[in-house]
């Protein structure tokens, strides 16, 4: 664990204009390696000064950033991107490090799809305008609107994707023309410190993007600070009740992305092999830690005992270990609490009645690892079914026709996701219609492009990242109305 050690604890616990920051009165933030529990980095929460200095470095890069053209903005992100790509293997490893998640899946889902968003917004950047309205024909009083940046955004990030996270928040915003101050999970703190001396190596005005690590009370000030012109967090519900009552205060925008506890509906007519395998990526890619996962698995009743044997047989064949060894499938839990948190969740699940099909015990020894958890005969009521577990526990649940199925996977506070599986194409046009849901899967699930919009409804968040709909989100609209005649008053 030496060499992992020297390479992975960061010059500062911060990062801000331009340069790492540390300030030791911070309380301890202790970076464990969820594989064995080794402390791995130590920092330091920022203390009020540290979180001054990175509101103000923004404010002031903020300026100059919005100053350049858009052409220009547009190059710097671009070559993020790049040296994303370039740097995929060591950001992969750090990003193994940081959660815990396996190197087979942190080499194509996170520096890589940062990359995408960078390349995205990159591109788009140039291309962000107003529009004209005419009245009274040629020559006639007109309306122009001018695209403007927000100002100062800050960002707020779960433990699950801290890369992705980070880029997903800082491409849109960075490409209207505004500055972010990003505050990683406490549990995951050292991917977007990398993150942000990137940025800087790539162009980015010192302050444009800083870092300040820290607890929930950093957060929480981060987000009431009169600077602040938006808040964008990724997190739990509880969390961004708190986060979304705060802006309030200031009346400032926000995009909440939140939990969820989405259903995967598979009918009769789907294909078997390709359900299990959806089901699979649903519910233990990233060992379960994925807020649009499918974890109410619907089968209609002809299907689910071929579906259940396929899945437990394909499941048994999950490689739990070592996350740096390119076989490993399944990584630990990002923390031991988290790992009892979804062990009580078992617990329940058997004293409400499910079946325990699978799973549901850890492996001897350090770190904080849970085996692959299936539950059969579960039903709405139970708790598995109506609560966020944020770990991998899958639930099968029957259901014998359409309209009923509809009803029970919208019974949901959530909205975040759903899935339809089915070879009927107008049935499940017809289902995603009627789901309530942000985003929807037709014989997939778990597929984020960057060029699709992403995100909840009802308790699973407002706002949409991704895609030409972030922008909104990250920018507002003049509007300029010029006169070309005289000025008509009643007297
Ligand atoms: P969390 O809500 O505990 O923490 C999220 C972030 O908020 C952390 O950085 C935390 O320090 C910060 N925070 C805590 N209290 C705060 C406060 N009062 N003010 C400001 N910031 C505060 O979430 P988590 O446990 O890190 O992540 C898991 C949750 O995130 C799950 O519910 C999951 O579904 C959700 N999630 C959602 C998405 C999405 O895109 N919708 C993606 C990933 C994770």
């Amino acid at each position: 664990m030496d060499t992992i050690q020297q390479t992975i604890q960061p010059q500062g616990s911060h990062f801000i204009d331009g340069a790492h920051v540390e300030d030791k009165a911070g309380r301890e933030i202790l970076c464990r390696y969820a594989a064995t529990g080794e402390v791995v980095a130590t920092l330091h929460s920022a203390t009020p000064a540290v979180i001054e200095q990175a509101l103000a470095s923004a404010k002031r890069a903020q300026a100059e950033w919005a100053a350049l053209p858009p052409v220009a903005r547009g190059r710097v992100l671009r070559r993020v991107a790049d040296i994303l790509r370039d740097r995929n293997e060591a950001l992969s490893q750090l990003e193994t490090i940081d959660t815990g998640k396996p190197i087979q899946e942190t080499r194509v889902a996170d520096a890589s799809s940062g990359a995408d968003a960078l390349e995205f917004f990159g591109g788009i950047a140039a291309s962000l305008t107003g529009e004209t309205m005419h009245f009274g024909g040629a020559g006639g009083d007109f309306v122009y609107t001018i695209r403007e940046p927000l100002g100062l955004c800050v960002g707020i990030g779960a433990w699950n994707y801290p890369t992705q996270i980070a880029c997903w928040k800082a491409a849109p915003a960075l490409a209207c023309g505004n500055a972010m101050v990003f505050k990683p999970s406490e549990v995951t703190p050292l991917c977007a410190l990398k993150l942000a001396e990137i940025f800087v190596e790539a162009g980015a005005p010192k302050g444009l993007f800083n870092v300040v690590n820290g607890y929930g009370d950093v957060g929480a000030a981060l987000v009431t600070d009169a600077r602040v012109d938006k808040v964008s967090l990724t997190g739990s519900v509880p969390t961004g009740r708190k986060v979304y009552a705060a802006a309030a205060g200031n009346i400032r925008h926000v995009t909440m992305e939140l939990g969820g506890k989405s259903p995967l509906v598979i009918f009769d007519d789907a294909d078997l092999e390709n359900a299990v395998s959806a089901a699979i990526n649903a519910n233990f890619y990233s060992t379960g830690q994925i807020c649009s996962n499918g974890t109410r698995v619907f089968v209609q009743e002809a299907m689910v005992k071929p579906f259940t044997d396929r899945l437990v047989e394909r499941t048994r064949n999950a490689r739990i270990g070592d996350p740096l060894d390119p076989e490993t499938t399944i990584g630990p839990m990002i923390t031991d609490d988290q790992r009892q948190k979804v062990l009580n969740y078992v617990r329940i699940g058997q004293q409400e009645g499910a079946q325990l099909l699978l799973g549901g015990t850890c492996p001897d020894g350090p770190g904080y690892w849970i085996e692959p958890t299936i539950f059969g005969g579960v039903t709405d009521g139970m708790t598995i079914a109506r609560e966020e577990i944020f770990g991998p526990v899958l639930s099968i649940l029957s259901f014998s026709d359409e309209a009923e199925v509809t009803a029970r996977a919208n019974a949901t506070e959530f909205g975040l996701a759903a899935g339809v599986f089915t070879a009927d194409m107008k049935r499940a046009h017809r289902m995603v219609a009627a789901l309530e849901a942000g985003t929807c899967w037709i014989n997939e699930y778990n597929l984020t492009p960057v060029e699709a919009p992403f995100g909840g409804v009802k308790l699973s968040g407002v706002g949409r990242e991704n895609s030409r709909a972030a922008l909104e989100h990250y920018s507002q609209v003049k509007s300029v109305y010029v006169a070309t005649g005289d000025v008509e008053a009643p007297f």
